[in-house]
């Protein structure tokens, strides 16, 4: 199905091309230039962070700050469950062992309490994990001064998997500053675009300078080409710098846009028994990057969020069900887990609405009349009219 209403899909401003047509015509197509100095020092100051090394994507900035951590094979670092894999498979990359925790039901984040009892319980086995990576999903901050705490007091270190949580912000602080190291995402589907990219952010200038160096196939200062790490081709392109650029003047529109998206679906589709929508407890303030609802069946007389997903799919409209639980992959079957069920619940009842910050009103309309109708003739089915 080539879907007519996408679930995120690119939304470029005005100010975008201008910045690659100055790429092109200084010949800064490949491979550094100056907009990518300009887009990390943007970055810094759109998140407050003090030092950005841009790069090509997400899972790149991930991949590098676990290398930057000193992760090794054999290493344990713990990782939220309930996420997109790309939080998960630079564990890998590393030689290490995920240990998944569950989320709570206040953000749908990682559990403060599991991750306590997961940081026990491996220290007790004789393991202290290297870091712990907490992702904001859907751009819901997670409890970020309680995770915080228990790094500090456990003395790991939190990687902020703020991929999707560009624009987002908790206490007023705005995500991608938190934790020792932070993560962004410019993929096509996220709040802003740079067409493919990421970014990694820190306090540390030491790390971001280290970042540059291995991000560039890690070349010593010498006039042949001479090495003492292993390097990487993870920095981002000149020209899609330009392109991020022009994104991140427009971002602020781009968050308010994808909120007015999640306000239209709650007005509309609170109503109907057993809908919940993902909660934005205090502090959070979210991007709404994804609208997120659960539909419970046993008060939703008996529809189920699949069957709204066929229904959206057979008008060509894409939404897609929550992340399957990283705990819950094959790739990753037997690996240790702390929670309750939590993740599993959401994942067995949720989905997620086209949430682009392009979608036109006459669009939106269409999706709730959709799941509107669906709610209905599943209740005349059921003679509970
Ligand atoms: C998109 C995403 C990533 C990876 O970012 P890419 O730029 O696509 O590599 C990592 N974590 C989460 C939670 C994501 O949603």
């Amino acid at each position: 199905m080539i879907p007519e209403i996408y679930l995120s899909s690119p939304h470029l401003g005005d100010l975008e091309l201008q910045y690659v047509q100055e790429a092109f015509a200084a010949n800064w197509v490949a491979p550094v230039g100056p907009h990518i100095d300009a887009f990390e020092r943007e970055l810094c100051i759109e998140t407050g962070a003090a030092h950005a090394a841009a790069l090509s994507s997400g899972t790149s900035a991930l991949h590098l700050s676990l290398v930057l951590l000193g992760v090794s094979p054999g290493d344990e670092v713990i990782c939220q469950s309930f996420t997109f894999a790309a939080s998960a498979n630079p564990i890998v990359y590393q030689g290490a062992t995920p240990v998944f925790i569950d989320s709570e039901a206040d953000t749908w984040n990682m559990c403060p309490d599991a991750l306590e009892m997961a940081l026990k319980d491996r220290l007790a086995r004789g393991k202290r994990p290297k870091a712990v990576i907490v992702v904001n999903l859907y751009g819901m901050p997670a409890k970020l001064d309680a995770l915080l705490k228990i790094c500090h007091q456990y003395e790991v270190p939190l990687v902020e998997d703020a991929a999707e949580s560009f624009g987002s912000t908790y206490n007023d602080k705005p995500c991608g500053s938190f934790g020792k190291l932070a993560v962004l995402s410019f993929n096509g589907n996220k709040i802003i675009t740079t067409s493919g990219g990421g970014a990694l952010l820190s306090e540390d200038e030491a790390l971001i300078k280290r970042a540059r160096f291995l991000a560039t196939q890690a070349r010593d200062p010498a006039p042949y080409y001479q090495h003492s790490s292993i390097g990487y081709n993870y920095r981002i392109s000149n020209v899609c710098a330009g392109i991020g650029r022009g994104q991140l003047r427009i971002l602020a529109d781009r968050v308010a846009q994808r909120r007015a998206n999640y306000a239209y679906y709650f007005e509309h589709l609170i109503k109907l028994p057993g809908f919940a929508f993902q909660p934005e407890p205090d502090p959070c303030f979210s991007n709404r990057w994804l609208t997120c609802i659960t539909v419970d069946p046993d008060l939703s007389g008996g529809i189920t969020c699949e069957a709204i997903r066929l229904a959206l799919a057979e008008k060509r409209i894409e939404a897609r069900p929550l992340w399957k639980p990283m705990h819950q992959q094959p790739v990753f079957a037997g690996l240790p887990y702390y929670g309750s069920g939590v993740s599993n619940r959401l994942f067995k009842t949720g989905l997620c609405l086209p949430s682009g910050s392009n979608l036109t009103r006459e669009q939106i309309t269409k999706v709730v009349s959709c799941v509107e109708e669906t709610v209905e003739v599943a209740y005349l089915a059921d003679g509970k009219n």
